[in-house]
């Protein structure tokens, strides 16, 4: 085990030496509720194994959790009395992750206020959305 998996407050949970508000469990994930939520009812959907990002992650693992997601939001969406959420991932540090053990959010919605993504809305210039396109088409 290396010192990251050791050292990682989600393997913590996992292996039961931290506590949590667990949700749900299967062989390949945990869902607990988030200690400092963006709304109460704020889930997060952990695999048990320790990845970093998702780059590193057997994409039938990542479909699972879509599957799971599916199921807990409908499930907090009757909890809490709403019919809204978000699934959110942070993948890196520069989009906001903090624990390094990938983890879908699922943070339930009552409006459309209190929570936001610092995000200004930009143009592009004239020929520049051709450009970006084809940029990331070539590494598809
Ligand atoms: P990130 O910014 O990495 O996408 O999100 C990490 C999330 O994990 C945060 O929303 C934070 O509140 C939550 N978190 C961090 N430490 C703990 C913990 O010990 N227990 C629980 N339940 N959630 C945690
Ligand atoms: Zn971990």
């Amino acid at each position: 085990m290396s010192e990251e998996k050791g050292k990682c407050i989600f393997c913590k949970i996992i292996r039961g030496e931290v506590p949590a508000s667990t949700v749900y469990e299967d062989e390949k994930v945990i869902s607990f509720l988030d200690i400092m939520p963006a709304n109460k009812g704020h889930c997060l959907i952990v695999p048990k194994t320790h990845y970093p990002r998702i780059e590193k992650a057997p994409e039938e693992l990542l479909a699972h959790m879509m599957i799971v997601a599916k199921k807990l939001g409908k499930a907090q969406s009757l909890a809490m009395g709403t019919k809204s959420y978000n699934l959110l991932l942070n993948n890196g540090e520069e989009a906001g992750q903090v624990v390094e053990h990938i983890h879908l959010h699922v943070i339930p919605r009552f409006n459309r206020k209190r929570l936001k993504l610092d995000w200004n809305h930009l143009n592009y210039k004239e020929g520049e959305m051709s450009e970006v396109k084809n940029n990331i088409k070539k590494f598809m």
